[in-house]
């Protein structure tokens, strides 16, 4: 075989998620740290990936199909919690989207990301994919916008 097309795996590539598939998010140690409970962090390594298939039950796994569960977070994360906050920094909810839609503003939601956009700080400890909420606001701002178009 061309050895130009072997390598070894980098700790950068995506993995998928043991249980359902999905491409995980790689995140880093803090984020493990802080969203897991004390008990359940050991279960993975310094880094991990983190799922975010709805109704998958893995929420973190590593590289060796090591997993930490819904019942290992300190609280559900969004999306697997629908009603949680989208932005785990400042506790924005997709409710706070809706309410934006129903009227046909952008109010809310733009306050909201800018408010991310000033503190990004916090975001690999508070934000269970362990970055911004900016892209995923947005994302599902315009996801619903394009529903409620199709009346849905
Ligand atoms: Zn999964």
């Amino acid at each position: 075989m061309n050895k130009a097309f072997v390598r070894e795996p980098e700790p950068t590539d995506a993995l998928r998620c043991p249980r359902c598939g999905t491409l995980g998010k790689l995140v880093p140690a803090i984020t493990l740290d802080t969203q897991l409970r004390a008990e359940a962090r050991q279960k993975l390594g310094s880094t991990g990936y983190y799922c975010s298939f709805p109704t998958c039950e893995v929420v973190y796994f590593d590289a060796f199909d090591r997993f930490a569960e819904l019942a290992d977070c300190e609280r559900v994360p969004y999306p697997k919690d629908p009603h949680a906050p989208i932005c785990g920094c400042h506790g924005f909810s997709t409710e706070a989207i809706e309410a934006d839609l129903a009227v046909g503003s952008v109010e809310r939601t733009r306050a909201a990301v800018a408010q991310a956009k000033a503190n990004q700080s916090e975001c690999p400890a508070r934000s269970p994919w362990g970055e911004s909420c900016i892209g995923e606001i947005q994302r599902y701002y315009m996801r619903r916008q394009a529903e409620l178009k199709r009346g849905r």
